[in-house]
């Protein structure tokens, strides 16, 4: 499987200044061509000899793959926009959607294929543009010991630099080999949930409760509010940033939380995490104005994908399993009744918290629906 790894660069002052005049006029380079294209003439047989850049011809390469693709993307873009078009007007809406824009390189940065590259000896090393010739550079860089490990017999794929908070950071791919999935161990519910983001139950009996929703709906809130606010002052730019913002912390508590979950699961030997499927999860959950649901869909799925890719990592399989009944049944004797408010009491004697219940018949079901989701 093909992951990415982060590594922080800590060029000298003069490195520092040839990376970033790479970068410019790579983005520079890719811009151009991708208007050439758009403008009727076909960079599709181009090769170095026809693009002026101040660049290794390596990197030329690389700027000539990536204005293809970005050309071939925007057309996709556009022909998805025209097709809506014409069904907007067979309905007789008077409704247009705009065409999209063409897509223009802003941030610096810049793509070195895997042939170009190399690591070693906390160095790295890829060629820039020195007084018009191209000069392999050799950076020192900083790997943790788990990076180190890592890269010792991975397989590398395209790098990528950017500046990321004032520091210029490569984002390299790399092949990890598929790990071997566990074939015995205990089976692990999910319940995702608004008021509680998840809770796990183990087949040996652990249950745990990750995360703070009240505290995640306030922050919703909150930039709902902010973003109003300003939507009304016309500040469409403060809205787009916080509008990032908000992205930025919901991706972090997503990552916490599929890590956590994972983390639980390996200390309890899971071979399997079962979860519900997603197009209709919850949905007892009934839905008030407050509840935005194609919003809290979106997270769920969001969070599946992160849990689904963390447990492979760990050998553990993720199954998805039919949500029907699973925060109506009881596990003791099977009756099916709604449980009132937060906890769960069935005529038996068995009473738990309500979304317990959820994980505890996740982690028993049977009914599987695939192991892919399909909201
Ligand atoms: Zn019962």
């Amino acid at each position: 499987m093909q992951l990415s790894e982060t590594i922080k660069l800590s060029p000298t002052r003069e490195q520092r200044s040839l990376v970033n005049a790479t970068m410019s006029e790579y983005i520079r380079t890719v811009n151009s061509l991708v208007s050439i294209a758009v403008n009727g003439t076909s960079i599709a047989s181009y090769t170095t000899s026809n693009v002026e850049a101040d660049l290794p011809s390596a990197l030329i390469n690389q700027c000539i793959r990536d204005a293809r693709s970005i050309v071939k993307k925007h057309y996709k873009y556009c022909h998805k926009a025209v097709l809506k078009n014409r069904s907007l007007a067979k309905r007789g809406s008077a409704i247009r959607t705009k065409a999209p824009s063409l897509p223009i390189l802003k941030k610096p940065c810049c793509y070195v294929n895997n042939q170009n590259y190399r690591i070693r000896d906390n160095r790295i090393e890829f060629p820039v543009m020195v007084g018009g010739r191209s000069k392999r550079i050799s950076v020192p860089i900083r790997l943790t010991d788990r990076q180190k490990a890592l890269f010792s017999d991975a397989k590398f794929g395209t790098m990528r630099i950017v500046t990321k908070s004032h520091s210029l950071v490569a984002q390299i791919v790399y092949e990890a080999a598929e790990p071997i999935l566990k074939s015995e161990g205990n089976v692990m519910g999910i319940d995702l949930g608004i008021k509680c983001p998840a809770v796990s139950y183990c087949s040996d009996g652990n249950v745990k409760f990750y995360g703070n929703g009240r505290k995640n709906k306030y922050m919703r809130r909150h930039y709902a509010y902010l973003r109003k606010k300003l939507q009304s002052a016309k500040k469409i730019k403060a809205v787009r940033r916080i509008n990032d913002k908000e992205q930025r912390i919901m991706h972090d508590i997503d990552h916490k939380l599929s890590h956590d979950i994972v983390q639980t699961a390996v200390a309890h030997d899971i071979k399997v995490i079962k979860l519900e499927q997603l197009a209709n999860i919850r949905s007892a959950t009934r839905q008030s104005r407050k509840n935005n649901h194609s919003l809290h869909t979106w997270s769920f799925y969001r969070l599946a994908q992160l849990i689904e890719y963390k447990a492979k990592l760990a050998g553990i399989t993720v199954e998805y399993v039919n949500p029907a009944y699973t925060s109506q049944t009881c596990p003791v004797c099977g009756r099916i009744h709604h449980a009132n408010d937060r906890l769960y009491t069935c005529k038996c004697g068995f009473r738990t918290h309500r979304d317990l219940l959820g994980a505890w018949n996740i982690c028993n079901s049977t009914e599987y629906v695939g192991n892919r989701h399909t909201a």
